[in-house]
């Protein structure tokens, strides 16, 4: 079972995961964008971290909606409101479960995806987070529901953050170069495959 234990390490080893991976992640933003996705994460993500080290909230659901606002309100670029509705609406489809199984996390992290698809408009092919956020889901979806399942999803973030490199933008900054997107891995992305491998990290 997952508690708010669980979710907080998560939260606290994707912050460590975007620490270290934030040069490269503004280096990927910067031939299709403005060269701020590490800094940006990294500043949202180190705010996630120490608020929840003062907060601790007890169960997933209210870990999540904290650290969603944290992000939303520390991250000036697209990729905060972006990630910040995606752990938000995650955690509000937990709603005060002390506890919840991989299916329903699972489920609930479906419901905080569908979300981030509605607010930006994209969909998968797109050149955006949603080409490693929504295989990493379907991983997950696709698999009985157990621990084992999380490696499988950061597989399929990752596989599907480097398959981003072909296509053409479509959203965000990025979609502003046309065909000159094309060639270059989508920042958002490879930092949606960070958050799928802190979770497999946090599931061993
Ligand atoms: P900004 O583009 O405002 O500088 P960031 O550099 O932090 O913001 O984040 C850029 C990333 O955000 C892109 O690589 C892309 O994955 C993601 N992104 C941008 N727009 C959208 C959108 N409409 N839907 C989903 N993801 C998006
Ligand atoms: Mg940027
Ligand atoms: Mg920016």
């Amino acid at each position: 079972m997952l508690d708010a234990l669980f979710v907080r390490r998560w939260l606290v080893a994707a912050a460590d995961a975007v620490d270290r991976e934030a040069e490269r992640l503004t280096e990927l933003d910067s031939p299709i964008g403005d060269a701020d996705h590490g800094s940006n994460l990294r500043r949202g993500f180190r705010a996630v971290a120490a608020v929840l080290e003062k907060e601790a909230p007890d169960t997933p659901g209210a870990v999540l909606m904290l650290a969603g606002r944290q992000l939303i309100s520390t991250v000036g670029g697209a990729s905060g409101p972006l990630y910040g509705t995606l752990l938000r609406r995650t955690g509000k489809d937990l709603g005060d479960a002390p506890e919840v199984d991989p299916a329903r996390f699972a489920q609930a992290l479906r419901t905080g995806v569908d979300a981030v698809a509605a607010l930006g408009g994209a969909a998968p092919g797109d050149k955006t987070m949603l080409d490693a956020l929504v295989p990493g889901i379907d991983a997950l979806d696709n698999s009985p529901g157990s621990f084992g399942s999380f490696g499988a999803a950061r597989e399929a973030a990752l596989q599907g953050a480097l398959a981003t490199t072909p296509l053409q933008a479509r959203k965000g900054r990025a979609s502003y170069l046309g065909e000159r997107s094309i060639g270059h891995q989508d920042p958002g992305a490879t930092s949606s495959a960070l958050l799928f491998a802190a979770l497999a990290e946090t599931a061993d």
